[in-house]
């Protein structure tokens, strides 16, 4: 079975000379979960391990699992949210003013999903196309006047839209360039596409940002580029393009905008803080396997408090329920061996409720339920957001509940 597959070379250089610095555990899909009709179907592990690239500094998961398993198991997406259409109106009102862009230019986003940043761009006046491999939103997003090709973004499908349309002055990737195992073929084709003068601007998140806020949890099977900007720009540099401007984003526990430009023709010089942040990851040698290694004793030392804590509390016979059933949830539960001890998990998204979590299959309550099931612990898995969850649930703790926050170092609520 073929479920999935083990590549030997660095997603960015392709050099050989890999070390696995983060030996994360192994999971299911961390979104997959089911219904109880589907609990006889064993959900399989597969790798997260984690590598540094010693010729360039990208680190990276290697194991890549079937497209068709990965996404399979996405019934219970939810589409677009009203908060996140004002964000993509901010954000396209931003790039518009930075990069002085015109009406009538040609805007492209590859992974263009239901076409809501696109729709934002147009309302400036710029001509818009996505490339989204979802047929089926593809065909909504065209229907709604953004017209957008049903595939995979490659360096081919770039050569075709330059004849079609002309070149991009702007092209726009999110959620992908973190996800696609075959970057090297999408960065090509944004090459083409781009327009002499033109940008390319892409979120990621940072691995800087992910050591020093201990949110090793967003490695997950669809994430598999974890990037800096040294290695980033060495890769960029390789294919005539060129980093010219970065800003934080502080979604997933820390992320990047970056900005680039052809590197042969783009005309814009390298900001301070572009320089600045590239000096400091020099500074912290993050193309080294040190800093990785040390963060993998420091990941293993937390993990050992907390099962020192749950397994005397589990020999005294009390009871351990998690809270959060989301995807990154589903890496800390694994890689901290909770999925072994807790018999319960709470959440409060009612598309959860009356499901079971991936692989070990456990029953998923919504958090009202803390208050009739009772478990003497509760670990939050969902611990970036353990400060709202115990302040909705001070009555837990009144009635001699206690809340465990896992990260970034174990707290007990209330002490005891
Ligand atoms: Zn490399």
């Amino acid at each position: 079975m073929n479920q999935y597959r083990h590549r030997d070379d660095c997603r960015l250089c392709g050099s050989t000379d890999l070390e696995l610095v983060l030996p994360i555990l192994p999971s299911p899909i961390g979104d997959a979960f089911v219904s109880q009709a589907e609990l006889d179907q064993p959900q399989p592990l597969f790798p997260l391990d984690t590598y540094l690239c010693k010729a360039c500094g990208h680190v990276q998961n290697l194991d890549i699992v079937d497209p068709e398993i990965l996404f399979r198991n996405y019934t219970y997406r939810t589409s677009a949210s009203m908060g996140l259409v004002d964000h993509f109106r901010k954000y396209a009102a931003h790039v518009v003013g930075t990069l002085g862009m015109q009406p009538g230019d040609l805007v492209v986003e590859i992974g263009s999903n239901d076409g809501s940043l696109l729709k934002a761009y147009r309302d400036h006046g710029l001509r818009v196309q996505g490339v989204d491999p979802a047929r089926n939103i593809a065909a909504a997003a065209s229907a709604e006047g953004i017209p957008t090709l049903p595939d995979f973004f490659t360096a081919a499908v770039a050569e075709q839209l330059v004849q079609q349309l002309g070149h991009a002055r702007l092209m726009c990737a999110n959620n992908v360039f973190a996800h696609a195992d075959g970057i090297g073929d999408i960065v090509k084709g944004i090459r083409t596409l781009l327009a002499p003068d033109g940008a390319f601007v892409f979120e990621v998140s940072y691995i800087p940002d992910m050591i020093d806020g201990f949110v090793f949890d967003t490695i997950y099977h669809e994430h598999v580029s974890h990037h800096a900007l040294i290695p980033l720009e060495r890769f960029f540099n390789r294919l005539d393009l060129s980093l010219f401007d970065v800003e934080r984003v502080p979604t997933k526990g820390g992320s990047i905008r970056g900005y680039a430009q052809p590197k042969s023709t783009g005309q814009r010089p390298q900001s301070a803080r572009l320089l600045a942040m590239m000096a400091e990851e020099e500074r912290r040698h993050i193309t080294e396997p040190a800093i990785y290694r040390q963060f993998y004793q420091d990941i293993e030392a937390r993990k050992q408090t907390v099962l020192a804590y749950i397994d005397a509390a589990k020999a005294a016979g009390k009871t351990v329920g998690v809270y959060g059933a989301s995807t990154t949830a589903t890496t800390l539960l694994y890689h901290f061996e909770l999925e072994k001890r807790a018999t319960m998990m709470f959440d409060d998204n009612p598309i959860k409720h009356g499901t079971y979590s991936p692989g070990a299959h456990i029953p998923v309550y919504p958090s009202e339920q803390l208050y009739t099931l009772r478990p003497d612990i509760v670990v939050i898995i969902a611990w970036q957001y353990s400060t709202p969850i115990m302040a909705r649930h001070q009555r837990y703790m009144d009635e001699g509940g206690q809340f465990l926050v896992p990260l970034p170092s174990m707290q007990l609520h209330p002490q005891r």
